[in-house]
Order: structure tokens, then C-alpha cells, then sequence
């Protein structure tokens, strides 16, 4: 993972701090229908990190998942460059994104960083976005016109 590779004990600190915010975030969430606490943790290209937790709901097709509901925050926060995301969860082996998630993140980083962790501990899997989402739907494909093609 690009992001936070290297030989630095910041990059060891900073992933440290991402993965506790996400095994932190997971006792926010409301999920009493699955009893399945997901926490995530997306820092930021400015370093800061944001978190969110799984949202259910009675008419279960509305619920949100830890990492949307991150994206939220973030985006709430003015902020849209994501540099990697760490999600929590229990159970062996802890949950990656789901495929809605995967598509939201990849909207605004495709190559993103994903650590899965469990409640404590470090991370399990890495992933990049790419990897996870080969061939994925984006922006450019809503382009109706390409420099190419172009009025003659
Ligand atoms: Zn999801």
C-alpha cells in the first residue's frame, strides 16, 4: 500500500492509529437486528482521520454500511481525497467491503488502501480498491465526449 508503505515508525504509528479507529468505531454502531458491529476509519490525504460505523435499520434494506457512513463524514467535512481505509469487524476472517462499499470508495480513489482488521490487533488482509473492484464502473464513463472526438 502505497500510502503508508516505507521504512518510517511514522507510517507504522499512523497505520496503528488507523486500525484502532476503526476497532474503536466499531462500539458506535447501531445493529441490533445482526448483532455484526463493523467499524471503519478512513484517513485522509491530510492526515486526519474520520470514522463511522454500521447503521441498521428495521426495514433492513436501508442500512448503511461502517464505510459509507465514513465517506459521509468525511465528505460532510469537506473532504474527498482519501489516502486508506481500515475496517473492523469480529468473526474470522473480519468482513473486506462490501460491493456498494467498494463502489463508493472507488469513486474517489480507485487504487485505495484497505486494511481488514478484527476487534483488536493488527491487520489481517491488505488490499488495494483495484484489486477488489478490477473493471470497475467510474466517472469517466459518464463522459459523453472525449478530446478525440471532438467538433472537427
Ligand atoms: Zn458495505
Amino acid at each position: 500500500m502505497k500510502a503508508m508503505d516505507g521504512e518510517h515508525g511514522e507510517n507504522d504509528q499512523t497505520e496503528a492509529r488507523l486500525l484502532r479507529a476503526a476497532q474503536a468505531a466499531m462500539a458506535m454502531s447501531y445493529s441490533p437486528y445482526s448483532h455484526y458491529p463493523v467499524g471503519a476509519a478512513l484517513l485522509l490525504a491530510d492526515g486526519r482521520i474520520v470514522s463511522g460505523a454500521n447503521i441498521e435499520n428495521a426495514a433492513y434494506p436501508v442500512s448503511l454500511c461502517a464505510e459509507r457512513a465514513a465517506v459521509a463524514v468525511a465528505l460532510a467535512a469537506g473532504q474527498r481525497e482519501f489516502a486508506a481505509i481500515a475496517v473492523a469487524s469480529r468473526g474470522t476472517p473480519p468482513a473486506p467491503p462490501c460491493g456498494a462499499c467498494r463502489q463508493v470508495l472507488s469513486e474517489f480513489n480507485p487504487v485505495l488502501p484497505v486494511l481488514v482488521t478484527g476487534e483488536s490487533g493488527p491487520a489481517v488482509a491488505r488490499y488495494t480498491l483495484d484489486e477488489l473492484l478490477p473493471w470497475s464502473f467510474g466517472p469517466q464513463h459518464l463522459e459523453r465526449e472525449h478530446a478525440a472526438s471532438g467538433p472537427a
